[in-house]
């Protein structure tokens, strides 16, 4: 008797999947297209990718859902988000540090109402969606009721979130600051809580040498050294004033990445935001300790911070993992297209091209790698699980017309990424259940 694939759902489309890495492998080689190709999912998991004709015939009796013409690809990753920041997006004026005092402390504050915590915990998630983000690694505030109001949402839907309390004891309103001792016991009580529940990861989340003392990084150093599958996530030479007041406030340190190392910070699921002036000897320490970077680039232009050299960082002979992220709200977009065009347009003022493969890769599998999640998601591939996107390629009057002389996938790529936005995103899958649909 024939097997009945009823449980199984097909989307039939243009498809996308990196095979390798473009920056290693280039463009051509890395890339897996099919112009008219079908994903096959079931419970949540990517069975199949191909074409359709190969795909729909291999599923008789599969529903099958037929997006002619649009892109289906997996979901962004963005591996670095402040959602408690969600309301303070597009404030004016201030760079890092008064950005911090003006606009975020205050804003943070207001999260030790559970209600409050949950009601932007749902506005992040539904952003996301609208985004096409359907992973992200978190900073929440420093109270633990904000890191349960976000899995809470999280694992609701289904997403695959990673997330985790800001520790501060110096430098940060009272009403924000922990201790060294409470940072760690909070933080250790929610790894118990949360790490490893359905599909949630839990980030020990000292926020910067700025806001830590050294007894506070060690204590974060000490609890990730016993809980080593969380992640780890922190600042590092984001902007040159904050340098100068780190290494002050921890003067046993070579450098502002040293502060970190000396407290056992670096390695694998190490992931250091920004890294944009960084010395030659703070990027071979992050190459040899196989520690991520993540790349905001609306941010680094929206407080004024500087600019990302991704060649130096990722086309060289000693790159560093690095994965593309929004940092909300200093960053001033969910857009994960704006995010890639303002990340080649920083390249550009460097004198590099980065090319929309490339922008595209970050932008997924780059991100989950930091995050040690390419294993199973940021990619369309059999066994990983159907978080995936489904783009229009003309969703504007403008995107269309570009469009009809696009010659190659790359070119259409590129398109999207300069003049899309979420409007291009038409549907989004997590855990193969539509999460959004564009109305
Ligand atoms: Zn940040």
């Amino acid at each position: 008797m024939n097997a009945s694939h009823s449980d199984v759902r097909i989307l039939q489309g243009q498809t996308l999947s990196f095979r390798a890495d473009p920056f290693v492998v280039g463009p051509d080689a890395a890339i897996d297209y099919n112009s008219d190709g079908a994903v096959a999912i079931r419970a949540g998991k990517i069975l199949e990718v191909g074409p359709r004709r190969a795909v729909t015939g291999r599923f008789p009796g599969a529903e099958v859902e037929a997006y002619p013409g649009d892109l289906i690809m997996a979901g962004f990753v963005d591996c670095h988000v402040h959602y408690p920041q969600i309301d303070i997006i597009a404030s004016y004026g201030e760079q890092l540090l008064e950005w911090l005092e003006k606009y975020t402390f205050p804003a943070e504050a207001k999260f030790a109402d559970p209600a409050h915590a949950a009601d932007a915990a749902n506005r992040y998630l539904d952003e996301c969606a609208r985004n096409g983000i359907t992973t992200a690694s978190v900073y929440c505030t420093v109270h633990p009721g904000s890191v349960d109001a976000l899995f809470t949402a999280a694992q609701a839907r289904g997403f695959a979130m990673a997330a985790g309390k800001v520790m501060m004891d110096r430098n940060a309103p009272a009403d924000l600051s922990d201790t060294a001792q409470a940072g760690y016991d909070e933080s250790k009580a929610l790894i118990e809580r949360w790490h490893g529940k359905d599909r949630l990861n839990y980030v020990v989340s000292p926020r910067f040498a700025v806001t830590s003392t050294q007894a506070q990084l060690e204590a974060a150093g000490a609890l990730w050294k016993e809980h080593p599958d969380t992640l780890m996530q922190t600042h590092v030479s984001e902007n040159v004033y904050a340098i100068e007041h780190a290494k002050s406030l921890h003067p046993y340190a070579k450098s502002y990445l040293d502060i970190y190392d000396k407290k056992g910070l670096l390695g694998p699921g190490a992931n250091f935001g920004h890294a944009i002036h960084l010395l030659p000897e703070e990027i071979a320490r992050l190459c040899e300790s196989k520690s991520g970077i993540s790349h905001c680039p609306t941010s680094n232009l929206f407080i004024g911070s500087g600019l990302f050299d991704m060649r130096g960082l990722r086309d060289c002979d000693q790159p560093v993992a690095v994965g593309l992220a929004t940092d909300v709200g200093g960053g001033s977009s969910f857009s994960m297209f704006e995010t890639m065009k303002t990340s080649y347009e920083i390249s550009q003022l460097l004198h590099y091209n980065l090319h929309p493969a490339k922008a595209f890769y970050l932008a997924t599998v780059g991100s989950a790698a930091v995050m040690r999640l390419d294993h199973r998601l940021g990619n369309l591939r059999a066994g990983y699980d159907a978080d995936l996107i489904v783009m229009d390629l003309a969703s504007t009057p403008l995107i269309a017309q570009r469009m009809r002389a696009a010659d190659s996938i790359f070119d259409a790529l590129f398109v999207q990424m300069i003049l899309a936005d979420d409007r291009a995103i038409r549907a989004t899958y997590v855990a193969g259940r539509k999460a959004y649909a564009r109305g």
